[in-house]
């Protein structure tokens, strides 16, 4: 069965899969790769319901590594919380972002706004409000075309998390709650923070059109959202039928493959905005 080029591959495969599955050895790679410009941002759209117009963009972390291919970030995420490399990894993130968000301002784009994930330990880093205010002072780019993807472990820490929370909202930078209702904390940091966007996680969204319960927990989370004044998002939209469901309900926007998956900017250009080279 096996073909001489196919065996080829599958030894290639192992041999990596090894690699990867060698924790050391993944982190030494991990280690170079801003260095080595191996990390790239792509881009998913975010959709107003109502309107149909894209209105925001989420910046998604990507590494390509010439020996060990592609690597997801659900796979070194971890890593580098671990140990410890999301710092510098979180701190090109920002950094690139607002590069990117300055071009394509200058670029004459008007309106749009870039998300960017933040994990929990990037706010154990006391310097993280330092960080994004000197990324937008040095791009020179308006702090409301940046959005801060948190989760729901972020605001574990209320000491570390609080203050940088404040010092953000003050800039004008949005906060936004990443896959909320999947993290074990109470709703009442809902009230301690100052949050302007719900992101109702993907694992809701998926059936949302044919079970009941899903159903309910979006049309609730919709609900208390616009009852508290902020914006809700629906991730991981594949099909009509939820989006037209996500309507129904009055969600106001949408992000997932029915509309785009995440691309280059230089595709995202291409495809939604109206820059004129
Ligand atoms: P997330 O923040 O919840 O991002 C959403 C994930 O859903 C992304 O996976 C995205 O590509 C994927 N997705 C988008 N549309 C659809 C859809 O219609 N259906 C399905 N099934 N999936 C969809 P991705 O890019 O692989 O990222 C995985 C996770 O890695 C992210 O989950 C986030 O937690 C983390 N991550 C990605 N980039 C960064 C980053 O720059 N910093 C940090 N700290 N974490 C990041
Ligand atoms: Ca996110
Ligand atoms: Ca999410
Ligand atoms: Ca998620």
């Amino acid at each position: 069965v096996k073909e001489k080029g196919k065996a080829h591959f599958q030894f290639y495969r192992s041999e990596m899969n090894s690699i990867i599955n060698n924790v050391v050895e993944l982190e030494t790679f991990l280690r170079k790769a801003i260095d080595k410009n191996e990390l790239t941002l792509y881009y998913q759209p975010q959709i107003d319901l109502k309107t149909m117009k894209i209105t925001s963009y989420e910046a998604l972390l990507r590494w390509n590594n010439h020996e060990l291919g592609f690597i997801s970030p659900a796979d070194f995420i971890p890593l580098a919380e671990d140990t410890g490399l999301i710092i510098p990894i979180g701190t090109w993130v920002i950094e690139t972002a607002c590069k990117q968000i300055k071009d394509w301002s200058d670029k004459g784009e008007k309106d749009f706004k870039v998300a960017i994930n933040i994990s929990p330990k990037q706010f154990q880093q006391h310097s993280l409000l330092t960080i994004i205010q000197k990324a937008i002072e040095k791009h020179r780019i308006h702090p409301k075309c940046l959005e801060i993807e948190i989760t729901e472990g972020a605001m574990q820490d209320t000491k570390d998390t609080s203050p940088i929370l404040s010092g953000l909202k003050d800039l004008g930078v949005s906060i936004s709650v990443d896959d909320f209702g999947t993290g074990y904390s109470s709703l009442s940091y809902l009230k301690k923070f100052p949050i302007d966007v719900l992101k109702i996680d993907k694992s809701f969204v998926k059936d949302v059109h044919v079970n009941e319960k899903d159903a309910a927990i979006t049309t609730t989370i919709i609900h208390l959202g616009r009852s508290l004044g902020m914006e809700v998002i629906a991730e991981g939209v594949e099909n009509d039928e939820q989006a037209q469901f996500l309507l129904n309900a009055n969600c106001h926007k949408a992000q997932g493959f029915l509309y785009s998956k995440p691309l280059p900017a230089d595709e995202i250009e291409k495809n939604f905005m109206n820059i004129n080279e």
